[in-house]
């Protein structure tokens, strides 16, 4: 066991501080990685604040991150996939329970005693639960470590391990593709990302966004179209027009106005995690035939198929690289969701501190 520094709240209306934390000597099958970069996912914020409580309780210390690049520095000696040097990302999954037969073999997220890269009863007793990728370094269980493309920029591919394997994998789902009409609500992190993914994959991409100041963005991001979902006549002009309609809101948030949007059989999918309930109406779904679902990241194997689709069509998230001490700052200002698009920590700035 050796010390890493890290960052880390000590509750839930604590600022992320400087701290030292415990990382486990690498194993047979582990992988120990540098971290270059960690994507700041909305998600960190709601477990550092306890806004999951009833869900998945905090606990404290907490250490978030769950988009990580780095390189690997020591490989256990049976691990065959990766050798010191390799460019490797870590996302939300860092071990399971391996012993067993699982059913949804490709989809880890749904094992029972899966352990997610932070908040989870750590297997290897290091510490209480795993700590996330604020922090120099990490240990990590080979099945979870993915290879990332060497021609995608570290910074920008960061958040492809969160933001975009979550966003790939409903649009997959869904079969999006040429003639599909699709919405995407929300253009945060996930948002941006689900509009370079669906216009690769050759669909219609509109975006909903109460922020006038982001029309342009979403254009050059691949939207064929934008509407300001606080205009009610903008709205309405579409109603019934989308096969596919990606939530990507942090927050509550009327989904009936997007229910309406779908057409027969069409599809509402929720990615993003307000802690409240959303009130539907029924007759908004029966009349059309129209679904809503829920998509949580993706599997392993899936988000390797992401990193690889992304290395081929030179895709990474918009990122504004920043020093870990400026977490508090893009905190407050992702909640006003004021960020283009993906806040990334360049984890120089932790090892120089
Ligand atoms: P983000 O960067 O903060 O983006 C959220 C976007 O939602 C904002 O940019 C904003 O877009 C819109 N929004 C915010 N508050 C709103 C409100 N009150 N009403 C309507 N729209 C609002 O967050 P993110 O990192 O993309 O994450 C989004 C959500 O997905 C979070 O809840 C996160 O926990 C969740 N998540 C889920 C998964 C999963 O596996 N399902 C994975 C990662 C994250 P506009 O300015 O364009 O309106
Ligand atoms: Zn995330």
């Amino acid at each position: 066991m050796y010390q890493a520094k890290a960052f880390s709240a000590a509750s839930a209306t604590a600022p992320l501080a400087q701290d030292s934390i415990p990382r486990r000597d690498t194993t047979d099958r582990d992988v120990a990685i540098d971290i270059l970069f960690c994507g700041v996912c909305h998600s960190d914020l709601h477990q550092v604040r306890n806004e999951w409580e009833s869900v998945m309780p905090t606990v404290y210390p907490c250490v978030p991150g769950h988009e990580i690049i780095g390189r690997v520095t020591a490989v256990g000696t049976g691990v065959s996939k990766y050798k010191i040097g390799d460019l490797v990302g870590v996302g939300c999954m860092v071990d399971a329970d391996h012993s067993c037969q699982h059913d949804h073999e490709h989809e880890e997220q749904f094992w029972p005693g899966t352990a997610f890269t932070y908040n989870s009863p750590d297997k290897h007793g290091t510490a209480p639960v795993t700590y996330g990728g604020y922090s120099e370094s990490i240990v990590v269980d080979e099945r979870f470590v993915l290879k990332v493309p060497e021609n995608l920029d570290p910074a920008g591919a960061a958040p492809l391990l969160c933001a975009g394997i979550t966003t790939y994998s409903p649009l997959r789902r869904a079969k999006v593709g040429p003639g599909v009409k699709m919405g995407v609500v929300g253009l945060g992190g996930l948002g941006h990302m689900a509009v370079k993914l669906g216009h690769a994959m050759g669909a219609e991409v509109t975006v909903f966004t109460r922020s006038k100041s982001k029309v342009e963005d979403a254009k050059e991001l691949g939207a064929d179209d934008v509407v300001i979902s606080t205009d009610p006549e903008a709205m309405k002009a579409v109603a019934g027009k989308f096969d596919f309609i990606l939530d990507c809101v942090a927050a509550e948030h009327d989904l009936n106005e997007y229910i309406a949007l779908l057409g027969v059989n069409g599809n509402l999918t929720l990615v993003g995690a307000p802690e409240q309930p959303l009130p539907i109406k029924a007759f908004g779904l029966l009349f059309g035939n129209k679904s809503i679902s829920g998509s949580i990241i993706g599997g392993i194997k899936q988000t390797q198929e992401m990193l690889d689709f992304c290395g081929e069509h030179s895709i990474t998230a918009d990122v504004e690289v920043i020093p870990i001490q400026q977490i508090n700052e893009a905190y407050e200002r992702m909640l006003k969701s004021d960020v283009k698009y993906r806040f990334s920590i360049d984890m120089n700035s932790l090892k120089q501190a």
